[in-house]
Formats: C-alpha cells, structure tokens, sequence
C-alpha cells in the first residue's frame, strides 16, 4: 500500500494513461460530486483520458453537475464499461472502500491490471487498492478531492465547475455543515470554493428543492403511514414494501434523506429505513449519540459505514429483515438510554 502522493511523478501534465473514476452504487452528491470533481481537474491539469464509470444511474437532482453528461451507467453500457476497466492504467475509487459496494463491477476492478487508488473517508478499508488518500476524518470525499488537487499544486486550476461539484458533495455529506463530522478546515475549503465561483443557495436549491409531486406525497405516506416509533429504544422505524415502489412510482434518489426524518423526534436516536429493492432489501441507520450503526449494521446486516451514518443489506424478505431487526435491536439498548 502505498501513498496517493507517489503518482505525482506519472500522473503529470500531458500523461496519456488510461484513467476510469468509479464511485459506489446509486452515487450521492459525494460519490458524484467528488468523481466529478476530480474528473474536470484531471482535464483542466492536461491529464485527458479519463471516464466516470458509475455501477448504476442516480437522482435526477445530481444531474447539473459539470461533466454529467460524459458519465458511462455500467448497467446501461455494460460492454463497453467492462472494456474500459479492463484496459484502464488507473482505476481511482472514490466514496467508497470496498469492492462489493460497487456490485458486479467490484470483481471486474479486482481482477484488472489496472493500479487501483482508492479515495475515501470511511472506516475499516479492504486493503483493495495500490495506493489511497484515506482518512476518516475527512467530511466527505470532496473534501479528500479538494486535498488531492492540493497535493497536485492544481488550486489554481480550480475553476467553478470543479468548484461545485466539490462543493456539493461537502454539502451533502456534511447535512449543510451540520455534522459533527464539520471541521474549521471544512469551513475554510467550502469558503474557498465559494471564493472560487460557487453560487452555495443555487446548488443548495438544485439538489434539496427537486422534488417531484410524486416524491413529497410519498414521503407523507412513509412519515405518516409506515413510521412506527419504538420508545423504548428511542427508535424510529419506517418500512417499504415493492408494492408502495410501485404505487407511488418511485425512482432512483426519491428515498434519500427519507431515513433522516426520523431523528428529528425529541428524544429519537436511532432512525431506520428498510426498503424491498426487490433484488435485495436495502437498510438505512442513522444514529445520535452513543449509537455506533456502523457496528451495528456490521455485526447483523452484512454492512458498514460511519458511526452516526450506516447501510446494510439482506437477500432475506422484508418480512423477515423487519423481524430480524427487532430481534437484535434489545442487544444494543445499552446505547439507546
Ligand atoms: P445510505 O443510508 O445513505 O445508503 O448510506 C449511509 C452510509 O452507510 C454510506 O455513506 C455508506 O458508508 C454506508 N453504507 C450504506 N450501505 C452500505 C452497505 O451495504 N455496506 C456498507 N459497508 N456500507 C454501507
Ligand atoms: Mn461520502
């Protein structure tokens, strides 16, 4: 393993290497933004062979972003994205820090000569990558691509679309610097980008006011219907079934930040999203306090993720996973006081 700072000898100004940017399964404003971000400085620093290769589509919301439209969706272009990372000389792996997290595209990069360098900010790294710029104590990704272009002397080069992409990842990941995860030294990048040409309240607006009529009803339904409120462990619990996807017609970023709702009760902390993505059941733990969903979501849901912010999954059926989670729920009330 070695560090990221090694490649500025063969990542150079005129390099003609092969670079794909991937980032995990339905990208958020982080995996797209900093995939973006680092993909308009690449260009900008004289390096041109490169792609975004996203594992799956994502929001409608993110499409704004500055070099959306060069993005290849492997599952619409599977051939061609099995070409590019077979022939790739660099696979740069952002938001994310291990390979099942990019689904069927996780063995393709496993298995490809290509040198794999992995960005991120979450814990427990697979040790997948050649080379990394790692640290948990990054905000977001964006903020790790901001010090990327830092370490490639590239500040100058940072225009406004690499600007916002950056920015908005920072935004999101952060929830509008509300975290705690917010540093003086997140203050001080997004003050930079902002400097740089961000127009904040617009990308604000971009990705938090894009609802569809069809999205806010739904999340009227989830909060009023299908929210059930466990008091005894201080748990907020929404569940969705395929039938409801269906009904509502929900698509593709429609359930992001529907899981936050929950703990915005007095007294709540731990709030939980089980959805029936059909193929899989897809979990979504947040927590406040003492709560360590990250553990949690490890220990009994095959996932991960940070200590207040987690996901797991189940190819059991929504039925089942409900249960299951209520089962285990009483092993963890000792941080639900
Ligand atoms: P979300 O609930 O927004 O899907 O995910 C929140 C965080 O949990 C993500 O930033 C990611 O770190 C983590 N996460 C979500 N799903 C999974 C999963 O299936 N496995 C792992 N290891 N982490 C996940
Ligand atoms: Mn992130």
């Amino acid at each position: 393993m070695r560090e990221i700072t090694e490649l500025r000898e063969i990542l150079k100004p005129g390099a003609s290497k092969k670079i794909v940017i991937t980032t995990h399964h339905k990208p958020d404003a982080d995996a797209l933004g900093s995939s973006l971000g680092l993909y308009n400085f690449f260009k900008a620093y004289g390096i041109t062979n490169v792609t975004v290769l996203s594992p799956t589509d994502y929001g409608a919301f993110l499409h704004w972003m500055p070099g959306n439209n060069s993005v290849i969706n492997y599952e619409e272009k599977t051939t061609l994205g099995e070409k590019l990372v077979a022939e790739a000389d660099y696979i740069f792996c952002l938001d994310f820090n291990a390979l099942k997290r990019i689904h069927k595209l996780g063995e393709l990069v496993r298995v490809s000569k290509a040198k794999k360098v992995m960005i991120d900010h979450h814990l427990e790294p697979e040790g997948f990558e050649d080379y990394r710029l790692w640290t948990t104590k990054a905000s977001s990704t964006c903020e790790l691509v901001y010090t990327f272009i830092h370490l490639w002397n590239g500040d100058k080069l940072v225009d406004k679309d690499i600007a916002s992409c950056i920015y908005a990842g920072i935004m999101t990941d952060t929830a509008s610097f509300k975290h705690d995860s917010t540093t003086p030294n997140t203050h001080r990048i997004a003050a930079d980008l902002i400097e740089k040409g961000v127009d904040s309240s617009k990308i604000h607006s971009l990705i938090y006011d894009s609802y569809s009529i069809e999205r806010m009803k739904f999340i009227g339904y989830a909060l009023y219907e299908k929210m059930e409120y466990l008091p005894e462990y201080k748990t907020a619990l929404i569940t969705i079934n395929s039938e409801e996807i269906k009904r509502f017609g929900v698509i593709t970023g429609d359930t992001e930040g529907l899981v936050n709702y929950g703990l915005s009760i007095a007294d709540a902390e731990l709030a939980v999203l089980i959805i029936d993505r059909t193929v899989r059941v897809k979990m979504s733990f947040r927590s406040k306090n003492g709560f360590p969903a990250n553990e949690f979501a490890r220990k009994h849901f095959n996932g991960g993720g940070h200590f207040h912010a987690a996901g797991g999954e189940s190819e059991d059926s929504l039925e089942e996973v409900i249960k299951k989670f209520k089962q285990v729920l009483p092993e963890f009330k000792q941080y639900l006081q």
